[in-house]
């Protein structure tokens, strides 16, 4: 179902299949939106954006829906929660996190909307007034990934809301369904009638007459690197702002000083959780010499004993990839790894167990004695692939970190803290773990350098993604300033 101005409609791009990855059964057959729901989609936010009163509501009546919407996503987080676990097949337990994340990002976006505020500019001359105002900046695409679907839409959506912008939302074709049920929580909550619209369909067909829309003045992505870049492109036909979070290849570097079980737990942390289908996933282990060896035979030892299976099971540590073309991608990325040359230390296969055969899962897969060349060390895998390098020197380790055209995230272990921040320091990645994976907060900014993105979302920069900051000049006490003297023969001032 679409949601428009306001009415929820079926669309007039006909119906496609939700597959749920567990079994590949239809979970939801749904409407799609056609050419004619993305013009009014945009139509809607732009009329309430130009029309308002949405901008200019106060900004503490918009914090208090986004403090109502987090109200009702505690009141329905079971059922979000089951819904998510349903389309991307992750575990319920990882789906009761992200509901509960979500929550914390609108109430975080309320807290820090009703203390963002301008400044005065002191100019010097007493009869000039100078501000820099916060402004919305108009009507936002926000598009989302398959990978966390409500997650990604809250960190846009909050900040957009509270900001005053009005929004179409097109979730990834794959996985839909949670972002219906977010959208649904605004209404309720009482956000206004083409403040929020939601637009479903694939990328060719609804994602790409959105963000290039010219009614559109900002495009905030997250996705791959492939159609970041084209947003981009046609981005540059309006001049649209665009904020794209994008993919990662992302080192976790372990000295030899680290405790050695923490090492195995957070190898397999970092890259397993959600089937590696993480943008931030440490798929690369960069392991320093003395350490290597033993590491990898204690982390492909574990990788063998991690738990598949549905997500509703409790006993599941890890459920399956999101589809039967991405398990396709990611057994090619195995297979040529193996022809050139590197060695299967756990996984590289899909699991024996008669009740996972209906479904996309795939062994949590180690490979060592990779090299440089290799596509699965050059290339975003997105799956449960993790790969083990080696290094001598602190400088190597440094060298093989950034030796990525990405720069989402990494981490760094080791006990001499000088050692670690200068790792730290070194890396040319947004986010840089010391002796820890994966937490974020949403008061911290998180975004990529390099080709993992031009954006940054959380914290107080991932408001100000949405705003205009204005400057307003204000002379109490015009005069003439007679620059241009003509006729009168007057001098002009020095
Ligand atoms: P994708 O690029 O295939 O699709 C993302 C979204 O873009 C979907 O909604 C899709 O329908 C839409 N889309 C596709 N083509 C489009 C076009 N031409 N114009 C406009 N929209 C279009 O990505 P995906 O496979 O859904 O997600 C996986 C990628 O997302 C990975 O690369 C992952 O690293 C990245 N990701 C990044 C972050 C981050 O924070 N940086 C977070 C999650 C996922």
């Amino acid at each position: 179902m679409q949601y428009i101005d306001g009415q929820w409609t079926p669309g007039s791009g006909g119906t496609a299949d939700v597959i749920d990855p567990f079994d590949g059964s239809v979970a939801a057959t749904i409407g799609q939106a056609g050419p004619d729901d993305v013009e009014r989609a945009v139509a809607a936010a732009r009329r309430a954006f130009d029309e308002g009163p949405w901008r200019t509501t106060p900004v503490a009546e918009r914090a208090a829906l986004l403090r109502r919407v987090a109200d009702l996503l505690v009141r329905d987080k079971e059922e979000i929660a089951r819904v998510e676990t349903r389309d991307t097949g992750k575990t319920l337990v990882e789906s009761r996190i992200d509901v509960d994340d979500v929550t914390a990002v609108f109430r975080y976006y309320a807290d820090i909307a009703n203390e963002d505020a301008g400044r005065v500019v002191d100019v010097g001359q007493p009869h000039v007034l100078s501000r820099v105002v916060h402004e919305p900046v108009g009507v936002c695409a926000l598009v989302t990934p398959w990978n966390y679907p409500l997650l990604q839409l809250s960190w846009k959506l909050a900040p957009a809301l509270a900001a005053g912008n009005t929004c179409v939302v097109k979730p990834s074709e794959v996985t839909p369904l949670s972002s219906g049920l977010l959208v649904r929580l605004c209404a309720e909550a009482g956000v206004p009638p083409g403040v929020v619209n939601l637009v479903l369909g694939d990328g060719p067909s609804v994602g790409a007459p959105l963000t290039s829309h010219p009614d559109v003045d900002m495009v905030s992505f997250t996705g791959g690197l492939a159609t970041g870049q084209s947003i981009m492109r046609a981005a540059a036909a309006t001049v649209k702002r665009t904020a794209v979070e994008l993919g990662g290849k992302n080192p976790n570097i372990v000295f030899a000083d680290t405790d050695f079980d923490t090492a195995v737990d957070f190898a397999l942390t970092a890259v397993f959780l959600h089937a590696g289908q993480v943008c931030s996933a440490g798929a690369r282990l960069i392991v320093e010499d003395a350490l290597h060896d033993d590491l990898v035979a204690e982390v492909g030892r574990r990788a063998d004993l991690i738990r598949l299976g549905s997500g509703t099971d409790p006993a599941s540590e890890s459920g399956p990839l999101v589809s039967a073309a991405h398990r396709a991608k990611i057994e090619a990325f195995v297979a040529d790894a193996l022809a050139d040359g590197a060695r299967r230390v756990a996984g590289g296969r899909r699991p024996d167990e008669p009740e996972l055969q209906k479904g996309f899962f795939y062994r949590p897969t180690v490979l060592a004695d990779v090299t440089r060349d290799m596509r699965v060390i050059r290339e975003e895998t997105f799956g449960p692939i993790l790969t083990v390098e080696r290094f001598t020197t602190e400088a190597e380790a440094i060298a093989l970190g950034n030796d990525t055209e990405y720069g989402l995230a990494g981490a760094v272990w080791t006990q001499d803290m000088g050692r670690a921040h200068r790792v730290a320091a070194a890396l040319r990645h947004g986010t840089v773990w010391i002796n820890d994976y994966h937490p974020y907060v949403p008061g911290a900014e998180w975004g990529g350098m390099k080709r993992s993105g031009n954006g940054r979302e959380l914290g107080p920069t991932g408001l100000a993604e949405y705003q205009e900051h204005k400057h307003i000049w204000h002379n109490t006490a015009p005069a003439p300033m007679r620059w241009f003297s003509g006729d009168s023969q007057v001098e002009v001032e020095s």
